[in-house]
């Protein structure tokens, strides 16, 4: 008997009758004869919703705020996991939901961004002998008996947490495209979707903003050595299959190109000490959980990527070390990925005549091992992320 956790996300059970369409995929599994763990997101639209309601009252600024904010936006999960748990039953399946306080999945206390810590799986392992199926609300978990939401599209890092505690063989996560696509298939109509991606190469997209796969969920799995699979609910193709080994036969140089519009960039010119101001600045954006995703300096000039929701924050942090800075809004991100960038020199040379060709400079632009970054004006990022689509992943 395998142990197989299958997480279902927003647009997967957008409807009773997806729910239904779910619950049949969820018996068939058990019924070949798996043990069967399920995670699900709240129905498509209903976290934006509940989000909206919560900021309609209050500016979800400080601590008490935010613990309300959590504990209303984790709600949808609630609807759509009791839902499942009743279909199942229909079918004559043992199910019954969960939620992350009753499990309990425990985290620390970052409202709006927790981390998960520890997963008790007694409960689990119980239900799981007695032939039931759980089926656990993705997103949250709790800290000292507050409910705490994991960040939006969490629920995958709940399904891989939930995989390395109770040492799973497989997780499936369940969405609506068939797999993880060189670019975004709704953008890039020649997307390919890839049978198979390496860890390092998906964390790196997935955390410069391809939205396939929640990033921590990723460093989870990579950690526990978690099987994870990426698939569509509406059919039955196979999906993509991450793999911890080397084993993925690249056949292009760049494996996937990402984007991220939803990003600030700061600039700081003319520091005396660029070291010193930076780590000044690291100190406090700890406190407030910022994280840049890309940062670039030299002797007298820091620039850096930030995610908008940070946007505010930063500008507080910024002007209480009375910091001189420039704010520079309706950019994107925009990250290649693959093995080639640190095998071919001439790639970088590539971008940079494509965005030649389009008249356009870039403000920021990093590259590693196996990714190139930077930023461009967001209106002309699709047809920017179309043009390197076509030079490097055709
Ligand atoms: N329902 C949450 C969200 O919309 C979590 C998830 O879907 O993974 O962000
Ligand atoms: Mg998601």
């Amino acid at each position: 008997v395998a142990l197989i956790v299958q997480k279902f996300g927003g647009t997967s059970v957008a409807s009773i009758e997806q729910i239904k369409n779910v619950a049949q995929k969820i018996k068939q599994a058990k019924l070949a004869g798996d043990d069967i763990v399920v995670v699900a997101s709240a129905m498509a639209g209903i976290t934006d919703q509940l989000i909206n309601l919560s900021r309609q009252v209050a500016n979800i600024e400080d601590m008490s705020q935010m613990q309300e904010y959590d504990s209303i936006i984790a709600t949808g999960e609630k609807v759509s996991c009791g839902l499942i748990a009743l279909a199942l039953q229909a079918e004559g399946i043992k199910a019954r939901s969960w939620q992350g306080w009753q499990i309990p999945i425990n985290t620390d206390e970052a409202f709006s961004k927790g981390r998960i810590s520890q997963i008790d799986t007694s409960e689990l392992t119980k239900a799981l002998a007695n032939d039931e199926v759980p089926v656990i609300t993705g997103f949250q978990g709790v800290n000292n008996n507050r409910i705490v939401t994991l960040g939006r599209g969490g629920s995958d890092t709940s399904a891989a947490a939930i995989a390395a505690a109770l040492n799973a063989d497989r997780c499936d996560i369940y969405t609506d495209v068939d797999g993880i696509f060189t670019a975004d298939p709704n953008i890039v109509k020649t997307a390919r979707k890839l049978s198979s991606i390496s860890y390092q190469h998906i964390l790196e997209l997935a955390s410069s903003g391809a939205r396939v796969l929640h990033p921590r969920a990723i460093e989870i799995a990579y950690k526990y050595k978690i099987n994870l699979r990426v698939l569509s609910t509406f059919n039955n193709n196979d999906g993509t299959m991450l793999l911890h080994d080397d084993s993925v036969i690249e056949q292009h140089q760049i494996t996937g190109i990402a984007f991220d519009p939803k990003i600030t960039v700061i600039q700081i010119q003319d520091v005396e000490n660029s070291q010193a101001v930076q780590s000044a600045i690291y100190n406090e954006f700890l406190n407030f959980a910022i994280k840049p995703i890309v940062y670039n300096s030299s002797e007298h000039n820091i620039s850096f990527v930030i995610h908008d929701t940070d946007a505010s924050n930063a500008v507080k942090v910024l002007t209480a070390l009375d910091i001189n800075h420039k704010i520079i809004h309706e950019v994107s991100l925009i990250s290649l990925v693959g093995i080639g960038v640190k095998s071919d020199p001439s790639i970088l040379q590539q971008v940079f005549s494509i965005l030649k060709a389009e008249g356009i400079s870039t403000l920021l632009l990093t590259n590693s091992e196996i990714k190139i970054s930077f930023v461009i004006p967001s209106q002309q990022v699709h047809n920017v992320v179309n043009k390197l689509h076509d030079t490097f992943c055709v």
